[in-house]
């Protein structure tokens, strides 16, 4: 999907919002327990702010970090499972009702017996289909019938609103197929990642072992996968040659597209893939689908049908046998991330039940578990920060009028959508029953495939959401120019029962939140789109060329930055960057406005400005697995969470002030390097 997403943001649970009290300092305050005072925070802020919690709290086997995500994801996982059991066990259901479904759908993935019985043979249609492929058109057209179920071999495939006319939906193709999804894993000769090709390798062998093949052959598909996802690999952009809107955006008609792949006809393909007519395809890099054509001549059918059953049986594989399941783990969260032991069986169904009925389970958390208001205080805190961010844009010195014209008329008309939607989707449509797990994910995944492909044609919805009231996100699509909150994100662990004084709102709400989300809108990608959501130039040749100056210094910034020898890809999270440090500027001049900040007065011995940083602090307090690192560093448009503390505050002369940092010390930018862009 075409969205800018974050990871994360918050604020509290269990509330009311009508007893508050400020003055009432006698619990034990995040802000002051979770920091290190041996860490200067001059020097660090991010580990001063942080590490106190870091030292009490390792990192669990069972996880790849530990902090604010992990706690609110516990509180959520754990009545959502309350959710899935009651329904579970409710015998007087109706069937096709939303609890049926939920209770089934959890009671399949915990029925480990009826899936060891199962063994492969949920996907024993799906193989045989693949099985049978006989020529070059009965493989492209079973590749496509793939990403009907939920694999996604060779390509990616969606439909979303096209990006030049936002009123209208459009098909979207991509380059894709990467077991290992990211393509420097593929082509990296660092130490850390040749070792991880090793284990892929060998994972690849086992999983042909688990199909059925003899040692010896298990070994060859092996290979032939790995050389065949290379040539993909190859032929993929980089994370940052992804960002530019304009240069992965070509609109082609299907004979055009058919020119440049020759042995893949997409009239005959598009149908399999359920568009009956098209007229015109979006394709993000052409390049890519020029290359897998020369693939589809170079291999065997052979040769494809072992990769599509690797592809097909490794988007399974966390729902079938524990062998099977345990050995995905051993690569993809072992090897990968650092993770040793695997989550609870009821973690991870109630994962999977969230992930495929989040639209039903979500009527029930927001009935069961939001305390009323939610909405309201979203929608206030919102409200201030978007106040804030006009004025701001008033006051720039960089910008001409008539662009801030044009900057303010976006501004004004971004749809804030908050808490949950107004209608949830109808999902009548999907049967789930007790018999397998695998199916009744398979059947989630169909219904979501056809769900989107069903709006091809039709006119744009533009009150759909694409994260669920329980989801612990937030997104600016720019396409709708919307930011969108889901409930859940009012959670901040230790405010529980109590209200969160206006430093913690607005230094997370206000900040990692809102202000980040509204900053989206004016980051390197969303500033290319126009208040309808148009990719539409807005701005005046001059402001342009100001603006990308200033960017570029982010970028500068951030490529200066480095874990565990890998350099943070400055220009891959440029829009982030830029959204973070957005997000802190207006969450604090928003906290200005309060009493609280008027009033200077302290809270636990810490002034409110003070409160205001650690709070922004607070809100990334995650603490990665040296493994998480490396793959974040290498997959994430978001830099590892130290710099998304460090980078915005050591530009910040407010920061500077509360905390004492002087020339010199390293949380301090001198002028010249200093980036202030919104
Ligand atoms: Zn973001």
């Amino acid at each position: 999907m075409n969205l800018f997403r974050k990871p994360l943001t918050f604020l509290f649970i269990g509330m009311t919002f009508l007893s508050c009290n400020k003055k009432d300092v006698a619990f034990s305050d995040p802000l002051i327990t979770n920091r290190d005072t041996t860490v200067n925070p001059a020097d660090d802020f991010f580990n001063y702010a942080n590490n106190g919690w870091f030292k009490k709290n390792p990192i669990p086997k069972t996880d790849s970090n530990n902090g604010i995500m992990r706690i609110v994801m516990d509180t959520i996982n754990g009545q959502i499972k309350s959710i899935c059991e009651n329904a579970a066990k409710d015998e007087s259901v109706a069937k096709g009702s939303n609890k049926q479904k939920i209770g089934d759908f959890y009671a399949s993935g915990m029925d480990t017996l009826a899936i060891e019985k199962a063994g492969l043979s949920p996907l024993n249609t799906e193989i045989k289909k693949i099985s049978e492929i006989k020529d070059v058109q009965g493989l492209v057209t079973t590749i496509a019938h793939l990403q009907t179920i939920g694999a996604d071999p060779a390509f990616t495939f969606y439909v979303s609103q096209d990006d030049k006319i936002s009123t209208k939906y459009a098909l979207f193709l991509g380059q894709g197929g990467l077991g290992m999804k990211q393509r420097d894993y593929y082509l990296d000769s660092d130490k850390r990642t040749v070792e991880i090709r090793s284990a892929y390798l060998s994972h690849l062998k086992t999983m042909m072992q688990f199909m059925g093949e003899e040692q010896s052959v298990a070994a060859k598909n092996a290979q032939t996968v790995m050389k065949f996802e290379t040539e993909l690999a190859k032929a993929s952009r980089k994370l940052e040659d992804l960002r530019d809107p304009v240069k992965n955006y070509n609109k082609l008609t299907v004979d055009q597209f058919n020119a440049i792949t020759p042995d893949i006809d997409w009239k005959k393909v598009l149908p399999v893939l359920g568009i009956a007519k098209a007229d015109s395809v979006i394709v993000g890099q052409p390049e890519f689908f020029k290359a897998l054509n020369t693939t589809i001549k170079k291999y065997t059918i052979e040769d494809w049908k072992t990769y599509l059953k690797w592809n097909l049986v490794s988007a399974y594989a966390p729902y079938l046998t524990a062998a099977i399941e345990k050995e995905d783990f051993k690569f993809y969260s072992t090897t990968m991330n650092g993770v040793t032991t695997q989550k609870p069986r009821w973690k991870r169904v109630v994962g999977q039940t969230n992930e495929s009925l989040g639209e039903l389970i979500g009527q029930v958390y927001v009935a069961d578990y939001m305390p009323k208001g939610v909405k309201e205080k979203l929608q206030e805190i919102g409200n201030n920060i978007r106040d804030v961010f006009a004025s701001h844009i008033k006051k720039l010195d960089w910008m001409s009028e008539p662009t801030k014209q044009k900057a303010l008329y976006k501004l004004s008309k971004m749809v804030m959508k908050l808490g949950y939607p107004d209608k949830w989707k109808d999902m009548s449509q999907l049967a789930i029953d007790r018999k397998s797990y695998c199916e009744n994910v398979m059947k989630g995944n169909i219904w979501e495939y056809n769900d989107m492909i069903h709006k091809y044609g039709k006119p744009v919805d533009r009150n759909e959401w694409v994260m669920h009231p329980q989801t612990y996100n937030a997104y600016y699509n720019p396409s709708n120019n919307e930011i969108v909150i889901p409930a859940c994100n009012i959670i901040v662990p230790g405010y529980e029962g109590r209200m969160p004084d206006d430093a913690i709102l607005y230094g997370i709400l206000g900040g990692s939140f809102f202000g980040h989300e509204i900053t989206h809108g004016f980051d390197d990608q969303g500033s290319q789109y126009d208040e309808k959501g148009n990719l539409n130039n807005w701005w005046t040749a001059e402001d342009l060329k100001k603006f990308k100056a200033k960017t570029q210094l982010i970028v500068d910034q951030y490529n200066k930055y480095s874990i565990l020898g890998k350099q943070v890809n400055g220009d891959a999270t440029q829009g982030e960057n830029i959204a973070d440090l957005g997000g802190v500027i207006m969450g604090y001049e928003a906290f200005e406005k309060t009493e609280q900040f008027k009033k200077k007065e302290k809270i636990n011995g810490l002034t409110p400005e003070q409160r205001y940083f650690l709070a922004y602090a607070y809100s990334w307090m995650v603490n990665r697995r040296d493994e998480s690192k490396i793959n974040q560093i290498m997959t994430d448009v978001h830099a590892p969470e130290q710099f998304r503390v460090n980078g915005p505050l050591s530009n910040i002369p407010e920061f500077h002030k509360a905390f004492n940092v002087k020339k010199g010390d390293k949380m301090y930018q001198p002028d010249s390097l200093r980036v202030v862009i919104w």
